[in-house]
């Protein structure tokens, strides 16, 4: 076919093609259901990246934004017959984007420098944290770093309630990793999230780990690249992938363990960037197959021992995308929260429907984020729950910022803060 796209575009027309064109994915996009815009739905977004390959339509403007509207959260994956894979299509568009257009310089610094490097990131989070104190407006202003945040920046910055000065890296190595009785070995991965900005969550899962008889070693790992991969910027991807897949491999743990769903999901589909490579495909299968998400090691531990503190509690959760969409882990929370004496779990209505929070979705669309979250939040005080618990930062953040919003008495708990209180404090 002759065509004016690169050939990785062109690699996903027989994908975009798939679509039938049945439209059923409208029913359940949460951005088609705020814009009602069909250039925002997977039809429009696989019927766009189709004409753009086939020459009949150009890259601009017009097109960028819906494809940079996409939340990626895969529900229309789940719900499309032939299950044509949107949410890789869209990416893809967007890499062809920026390879045209090329990406902001704070991206690139971003992408290239910060994340690949977490003594840099820490030195840029750390300012980020003294100048929140300030309002991060002024201090995005003033380093010119978080402009591609979008227009938005003075209602986002209400986002993330607070960031830490001293992150979990930092505190680690006052922990005791190491338990009385070891029945385990892993590799604990270090999402950024946590570390940055909840490192309370880092530790409450490490301790609760070695507190099930896991020993824990901190992986030297770097930000897992989904980042720069959302954005389109594959490359920067790969380079994050390399380094996290070599740290792995020189590991000596039975598992490689994150609490961070995203990061969980991402390092077990590593092998799609490697497409091209076969060696570097291998190598990432092999360490994929060692990665576990939080609820699904603690699932494969089941029954855990009697708890220390047995209190009644209300408790839902809300399932991240990449954990139940991009790795189909929905039981093993449940079954975990479901197992402790004492909490009555309740399960929110959608309780699988993306947050709104989508990485920085919340940051750069403001408006349409806490559409979706208005939504989720509705959901949320229909259960009446004290505690809602779930396994992302990014969710963690969103959902806390909802409950917030809506002025709901709901306590925002990873599940392994949760489980820390009830299996380790002493009353
Ligand atoms: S549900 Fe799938 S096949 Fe149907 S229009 Fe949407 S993307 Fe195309
Ligand atoms: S990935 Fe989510 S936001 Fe994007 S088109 Fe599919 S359902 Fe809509």
């Amino acid at each position: 076919m002759e065509t004016h796209v690169s050939p990785e575009l062109q690699a996903v027309y027989d994908e975009v093609a798939k679509c039938g064109k049945c439209g059923f994915c409208q029913a359940v996009c949460p951005i088609f259901d705020i814009t009602k815009d069909e250039g925002s739905v997977a039809r429009g977004h696989n019927l766009h990246i189709r004409k753009l390959i086939e020459g009949e339509l150009t890259l601009n403007a017009e097109l960028k934004d819906p494809l940079f509207e996409c939340l990626l959260c895969m529900t229309c994956v789940s719900n499309c017959f032939p299950a044509v894979r949107t949410h890789e299509n869209v990416v893809q568009g967007r890499a062809e984007y920026i390879k045209r257009v090329g990406r902001p310089k704070t991206l690139q610094f971003l992408f290239n420098n910060l994340l690949p490097d977490p003594k840099k990131m820490a030195h840029f989070m750390r300012m980020g944290a003294y100048g929140k104190k300030l309002g991060v407006s002024k201090l995005a202003s003033t380093l010119g770093v978080l402009k591609w945040f979008g227009s938005n920046l003075d209602k986002a910055e209400a986002i993330v309630e607070k960031l830490p000065t001293r992150f979990f890296r930092d505190r680690a190595s006052k922990l005791n990793l190491t338990p009385e009785h070891r029945t385990v070995k892993i590799g604990y991965f270090v999402g950024c999230g946590f570390n940055f900005v909840m490192p309370q969550v880092s530790e409450a899962t490490t301790q609760l780990l070695v507190h099930l008889g896991a020993e824990v070693n901190i992986t030297e790992n770097c930000c897992c690249g989904l980042p720069a991969y959302t954005y389109g910027d594959l490359e920067a991807a790969r380079k994050m992938a390399r380094k996290n897949i070599a740290i792995i491999e020189k590991t000596d743990a039975d598992f490689i363990v994150t609490e961070c769903a995203t990061c969980a999901s991402f390092l077990k589909h590593y092998t799609e960037l490697f497409k091209d490579d076969p060696e570097m495909a291998q190598r990432s299968e092999r360490a994929a197959g060692r990665i576990r998400g939080f609820s699904e090691f603690i699932h494969s531990r089941l029954p855990l021992p009697a708890p220390r503190n047995t209190e009644s509690l209300t408790v839902t959760y809300h399932d991240p995308c990449h954990q139940c969409r991009y790795q189909g882990i929905v039981k093993e929370p449940r079954a975990i929260l479901k197992q402790i004496p004492d909490i009555e779990y309740t399960e929110m209505p959608q309780a699988d429907l993306c947050c709104g929070a989508a990485g920085s979705y919340n940051v750069m669309r403001y408006d349409q984020s806490m559409k979706i979250l208005d939504r989720k939040m509705t959901s949320l005080e229909k259960t009446g729950a004290q505690i809602l618990t779930t396994e992302c930062p990014s969710c963690c953040i969103q959902l806390s910022y909802g409950v917030r919003r809506a002025g709901l008495a709901t306590r925002v708990m990873h599940i392994s803060e949760l489980m820390r209180t009830i299996y380790m404090s002493d009353k």
